[in-house]
């Protein structure tokens, strides 16, 4: 049975997925910025105690952060998707970054094949696996481990020892594998936020979404013999919390955040998911224009849209394979940013509603720096950041403003 061909913009070309173009109209989607986080796991804390608390939810971790390269949850889930697509197509999971277009193909064209294209169509429509239920034991295994010790020390710009903290949520892909392997249809994607949700009176707990998606992002309950996922604190979204009378509203996982590595929003988009252009969009900016933020793992074939800025210092290979062949150009504009860029990065976390457009006002220069070899002039600019109905909601400055305290001192009265 021939499937549907969709439009699958993060790996520049067509691809086959179980339904033709999927509905939404706006999508959810975020940056994280890998570079900022401490893996304090209060993201992680703010969702479990929010969403996950109840019984059989113990092994649920809809946010997690974990180690790389050791670390992960559930154990090893990408080392063991990315062998089962190798062995599928031997050699041939490679990209043609020669083939690009800045609207079709930022990234170059993936030359393999997706985890929906090595399964049969049949009796799968996913490649995947089924995670034992011990590798869901160790939210945190191998926290801070680094790679090999190098006695010869390190130098720029990769380290020989390294790790880094990976941050993960559902990716509300915009070709779902969950939704794309449920028999029961129970798994839907809204129009109006493009937010992936499991429709509890229908599943049966077959656990194929589960199998299916390939960063293991559905979970099995076994309370209620139904699978749960991240909803992507759709209430907030929905701007229905009282806390922010009516205007739509960044989750619980994203507001917690006290590295400020987040900053989360809805984008436009046409039948594909491809983004309508929305040049002052904080998230249209960092991923469209600036492309400093790339997909997890693209060659999966899911659209995924919760974006990653890289970290600067992880070997260039290992990141490749991770974030696909944007890595280079992404750190170069991360390691050197423009103006505009490094406003916009003031923006993250800087209010607890979703901003959707900016403006830069102009400031004074404040001095320089060298980076890597290269001159860069520094300015005090202000970033303003307005709300769905255009009104103003944030003003930050690049420089952090110097607060001096009083002299006279106060005694705490703790
Ligand atoms: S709250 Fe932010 S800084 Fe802390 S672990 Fe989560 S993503 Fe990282
Ligand atoms: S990350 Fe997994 S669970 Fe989330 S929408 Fe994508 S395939 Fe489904
Ligand atoms: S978006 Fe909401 S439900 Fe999803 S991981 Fe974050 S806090 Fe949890």
């Amino acid at each position: 049975m021939a499937l549907p061909k969709v439009y699958n913009w993060q790996l520049g070309r067509e691809m086959d997925y179980r339904f033709a173009n999927g509905p939404a109209k706006r999508q959810f989607a975020a940056v994280f910025n890998t570079n900022r986080c401490i893996a304090c796991q209060t993201c992680t804390m703010a969702c479990k105690s929010t969403w996950t608390f109840s019984p059989g939810q113990e092994l649920m971790w809809w946010n997690n952060v974990e180690t790389k390269p050791y670390g992960g949850y559930p154990a090893h889930w990408d080392v063991n998707i990315l062998e089962l697509q190798e062995k599928a197509n031997p050699g041939g999971q490679v990209w043609d970054a020669t083939k690009k277009d800045p609207k079709n193909a930022p990234y170059g064209t993936f030359a393999g094949k997706t985890i929906f294209e090595t399964a049969d169509g049949l009796t799968n429509m996913v490649t995947g696996y089924l995670p034992p239920e011990e590798d869901w034991k160790a939210p945190n295994i191998y926290e801070d481990t680094a790679t090999a010790f190098s006695k010869t020390g390190v130098s720029l710009p990769e380290h020989a020892g390294w790790f880094f903290y990976l941050q993960r949520i559902c990716n509300h892909c915009s070709y779902p594998a969950c939704l794309a392997a449920c028999p029961r249809n129970a798994i839907y994607k809204r129009a109006e936020d493009g937010i992936v949700l499991i429709d509890q009176s229908r599943c049966r707990g077959y656990r194929k979404c589960v199998e299916a998606c390939p960063y293991k992002k559905s979970m099995y309950r076994p309370s209620t013999r139904t699978s749960e996922k991240c909803i992507a604190c759709y209430p907030r979204v929905e701007g229905t919390d009282p806390l922010t009378k009516g205007l739509p509203m960044e989750t619980r996982c994203m507001t917690a955040c006290i590295g400020k590595i987040r900053l989360q929003g809805l984008v436009s988009v046409d039948a594909n998911g491809q983004w309508f252009e929305d040049r002052q969009n904080p998230l249209y900016y960092l991923v469209q224009v600036a492309k400093v933020a790339l997909p997890l793992y693209p060659q999966f074939g899911t659209q995924p849209n919760v974006y990653y800025i890289p970290p600067r210092w992880a070997p260039r290979d290992y990141l490749r394979q991770m974030f696909g062949p944007g890595v280079d150009d992404a750190i170069a504009a991360y390691t050197n940013p423009s103006r505009e860029t490094l406003g916009v990065l003031q923006l993250f976390r800087a209010t607890q509603k979703i901003i959707f457009s900016y403006k830069i006002q102009p400031g004074p220069k404040t001095g320089e720096i060298n980076v890597a070899g290269k001159v860069r002039e520094l300015f005090n600019d202000t970033v303003i950041g307005f709300d769905s109905n255009g009104n103003e909601i944030v003003r930050v400055t690049v420089d952090e403003p110097l607060i001096e305290r009083p002299a006279q001192v106060t005694m705490n009265t703790i």
